[in-house]
């Protein structure tokens, strides 16, 4: 299980299933990506090594963007099947989002959508999260304020990351009980479950402390607690070899 994110100045997919090849060590049973094109969320995501989604997106490549997130899963809830794989989209099809962990009351706050009519279409204790965020940014946080209004309502233990799609040039992540580092580079940023991720990119990291939200644009980095203060990650320089 990983999580991967870039916004930058290459082509995400590439960075994106890169880092994810770089994680596969750690364990997963399907993989993923999404990335922000036109206005929209493109996304693929297959059961399976992630030789199946290479050759998926290769059938049918994904639109060029600087800015994507990827998924390695280890399933909790919900089979390990195409369509319980991560990313997840929200009911508009706008917000993407993957999760490593376990959202513990994901069932009250399903019964909570549920009862306003969004369904779900898979089984996963993820698939809440997205909603919950596309519903703030459709009635108009902005991502990052969405992101931090969410994980205030989780329970559990969370990687998580999100793309908005009509805001192509952020990524947004957060975390509570698992991991999450940032890859600072210039004019670009990464994020990854460990420095595997992109360290053949950038070797200046910075580890995201406990309930913290993350902002990634090109050329900035901004890290907050889930209420929105001012927050302060752990910069270090990798010096060793993976
Ligand atoms: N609990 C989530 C799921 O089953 C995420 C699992 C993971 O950490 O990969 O889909």
């Amino acid at each position: 299980c990983g999580i991967v994110g870039y916004v930058g100045q290459r082509q995400a997919r590439d960075v994106v299933v890169e880092g994810l090849r770089r994680m596969e060590y750690r364990g997963y049973d399907s993989a993923g990506i999404a990335v922000v094109a036109d206005g929209a969320i493109a996304a693929d995501k297959r059961a399976g090594k992630l030789a199946n989604l290479e050759k998926a997106i290769g059938e049918q490549p994904l639109p060029a963007s600087t800015t994507g997130i990827g998924h390695t899963r280890w399933a909790t809830h919900g089979g390990p099947t195409d369509r319980n794989a991560h990313p997840h989209l929200g009911p508009a099809g706008r917000v993407a989002l993957v999760h490593n962990g376990i959202v513990e009351n994901f069932a009250r706050l399903r019964e909570e959508l549920l009862a306003e009519g969004v369904e779900q279409l898979s089984d996963t204790d993820t698939e809440i999260a997205v909603q919950l965020v596309e519903r703030a940014v459709v009635a108009g946080s902005d991502l990052t304020t969405a992101m931090q209004q969410v994980c205030r309502r989780l329970e559990g233990a969370f990687t998580l990351v999100a793309v908005d799609a009509e805001d192509p040039d952020r990524v947004v992540a957060a975390r509570r009980n698992s991991p999450l580092v940032v890859g600072l580079g210039e004019g670009e940023n990464f994020l990854g479950s460990d420095v595997a991720a992109f360290i053949e990119h950038t070797r200046d990291a910075l580890e995201l402390g406990q309930d913290q939200v993350v902002t990634l644009t090109r050329d900035e980095v901004v890290v907050t607690d889930f209420d929105g203060g001012a927050a302060q990650g752990t910069a270090y320089h990798v010096d060793w070899d993976l």
